[in-house]
């Protein structure tokens, strides 16, 4: 396949200067919101390079998109240097306090009640992403801090309009802009919720962003936005008492530690795909679905294959379910507890994995397996698997600079709103991260359980954001990544499939109805809710998968394919002519910005 590019209906173009070199290509940026977008495109306009853009994106997103990503969160950057060839990751997920227990997420035998737990200070882990940019931009950008959170603080200062995604996650809150009075002050100023064009400003956060930008990280991760940030996670729900305050300590932020990860390689059809290793499950779940799947002729619609197809949909649903069962058994922070990559990943493996899928009739509820026969450092035996709710929001955006240096980030605060706690005084928002951890303890020695997402001390509770980068004979071709929880990964796994076995553009890709499962007993979720997402899944189809015993479509005859899933941003970069090129997602208010080349052309200095 090749991926072929055609312009974007929402490509905006940013002429930084009429005279174009021909042989430097675009900076590219691809945002879910165009204000943040800008911000990365300003920097590169200004001869940053993609690191020090993503620095801009991700600041300005906690302002303009508070509600997904901000320093109070942590998240998974994607890194490419073009000069190098090199991929790694800069891991900023929250850790959990040292105080953190197996047992704190149960009361008296029982799982905290989630609503309860999410949104008291118990739920917020240490967080990572002031520090993640931080080291990304002192390894790798080129531009100060204090110049890439500019944008950010005009926009926190200056106000922004409220666009139709935010005044919908105020509107359906879940009670969570609400429960604290900071959160309440700003997105429901008199106790009225912020609507669509209202103008925003946000000036404790303009402040606490100056005051990062003047003294550096150590400002939020020692001194007064510390003892605030610990004062502010004790708060609790009343409901659950002193069981629910936070167990974050001053000495958990001041040693909150950036890890810098090779990333996870997998082969797929002859492309080759870089993605996130644990504490994500993006990269090792994406990898395994797709090499259950490669066995079957995905593009093949004469052979009863083909996109939408009720052979590949199961196909797919099968897989999927497979992958998440081990996932729920096998995958959490292999800083704290040994994860069988290599068995999960193994040819023999995979092969006694994918020979379970029926491209006729539907598994019973699959279990996860035992990879440790192929993974000769490890020893257990598999189990039944757990799974826990997982939440829907997030954000991603990707970005190619004029050199090719690439950045691929997901971040996120966990829930919409996080924990719904603002820390006072200082306008943003702190995560509800722990509560991505197994509420209740699974290990268990006798069953052979590593107990691989329990809740543990400075432990990572496991992820699914998956930044991913997709190369070709050794050349990254597009770098993507969703929001999504743990539907992350098949909105990652749609779009390959959709580019390597359905050859469509990316932004057809992008824009394409996506199919997901992740939990082992189903139920399947399918889009078709919005005109774009095509071609749509037809009735016919959904009735076939029906009568497979695929349970989520709702009643025979009707269009069970409604839902909306992830929000994928994609940079890509077409060897055949050097250019690169964006695609963004409409699934928010995704925005592609072209940067052209100055006419001096430094060298980039990676
Ligand atoms: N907490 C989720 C994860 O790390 C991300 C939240 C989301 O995407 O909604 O996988």
């Amino acid at each position: 396949m090749s991926i072929r590019l055609r312009s974007l209906r929402w490509l905006v173009l940013y002429l930084v200067s009429s005279s174009v070199l021909a042989a430097a290509p675009d900076g590219v940026v691809a945002v879910s919101h165009p204000a943040a977008a800008a911000a990365g495109a300003r920097t590169l306009a200004q001869g940053g390079n993609a690191i020090d853009a993503a620095a801009a994106v991700q600041f300005a997103l906690n302002v303009v998109e508070p509600q997904s990503s901000g320093i109070g969160g942590g998240g998974f950057m994607l890194i490419h240097l073009a000069k190098t060839g090199e991929t790694l990751i800069v891991d900023s997920r929250e850790q959990a306090p040292a105080a953190a227990t197996a047992d704190m997420f149960a009361s008296e035998g029982l799982a905290m009640p989630f609503p309860l737990a999410s949104t008291s200070g118990l739920a917020v882990g240490v967080p990572g992403t002031l520090r993640g940019v931080d080291t990304a931009l002192r390894r790798w950008g080129t531009m100060k801090l204090a110049a890439t959170m500019a944008p950010a603080i005009e926009l926190a200062e200056r106000g922004f309009r409220v666009n139709h995604f935010m005044a919908e996650d105020i509107a359906h809150d879940g009670g969570r802009t609400q429960l604290q009075p900071e959160t309440a002050a700003t997105f429901r100023p008199g106790g009225v919720p912020l609507a669509e064009g209202d103008w925003l400003v946000q000036r404790d956060l303009a402040k606490t962003l100056k005051l990062i930008a003047a003294r550096g990280p150590d400002a939020f991760y020692r001194g007064p936005i510390a003892h605030a940030i610990v004062k502010a996670q004790q708060r609790t729900r009343n409901e659950i008492g002193a069981a629910g305050q936070g167990r974050m300590t001053l000495s958990d932020l001041a040693h909150y530690q950036v890890a810098v990860r090779q990333p996870l390689i997998g082969h797929y059809r002859g492309w080759t795909l870089a993605g996130m290793p644990p504490p994500s499950s993006g990269g090792l779940t994406t990898i395994q679905i797709l090499k259950l799947l490669e066995r079957f002729p995905l593009g093949n619609a004469a052979q009863g294959y083909g996109f939408g197809s009720p052979k590949t949909m199961h196909v797919m649903i099968e897989a999927m379910r497979l992958a998440f069962a081990d996932r729920a058994v096998w995958i959490g922070d292999a800083a704290a507890v040994p994860v069988p990559q290599t068995g999960l990943l193994h040819p023999g493996y995979l092969a006694s994995r994918s020979a379970l899928i029926n491209p006729d009739n539907r598994m019973l509820t699959p279990q996860a397996g035992n990879p440790l026969p192929w993974d000769t450092s490890l020893a257990a035996r598999p189990h039944a698997s757990r799974t826990h709710r997982e939440s829907l929001h997030t954000t991603h955006f990707s970005i190619v600079d004029r050199w090719g240096n690439i950045v691929s980030y997901t971040s996120t605060i966990e829930n919409t709103w996080g924990s719904g706690i603002t820390v006072p005084g200082y306008g943003f928002l702190l995560n509800n991260e722990l509560t991505d951890f197994n509420f209740m303890p699974s290990a268990d020695a006798a069953e052979g359980n590593p107990g691989a997402n329990d809740v543990a001390a400075a432990k990572r509770p496991r992820s699914s954001m998956a930044p991913t980068l997709l190369m070709k004979n050794g050349k990254p071709v597009a770098a993507f990544g969703s929001p999504g929880g743990a539907t992350i990964i098949n909105s990652v796994l749609n779009v390959i499939l959709n580019l390597i076995d359905h050859g469509m553009t990316p932004q057809q890709a992008i824009d394409a109805p996506r199919l997901s499962v992740t939990h082992a007993t189903g139920p399947v979720s399918c889009e078709g809710g919005a005109r774009f997402m095509q071609p749509r899944f037809s009735v016919a189809t959904q009735n076939a998968l029906r009568n497979q015993g695929h349970t989520g479509l709702g009643e025979a005859g009707t269009d069970g394919c409604r839902q909306t899933i992830g929000s994928v941003q994609a940079i890509v970069m077409d060897i055949a002519t050097g250019t690169h090129n964006g695609a963004a997602d409409l699934r928010r208010e995704g925005a592609v910005i072209r940067v052209k080349p100055a006419l001096a052309l430094p060298d980039s200095r990676l």
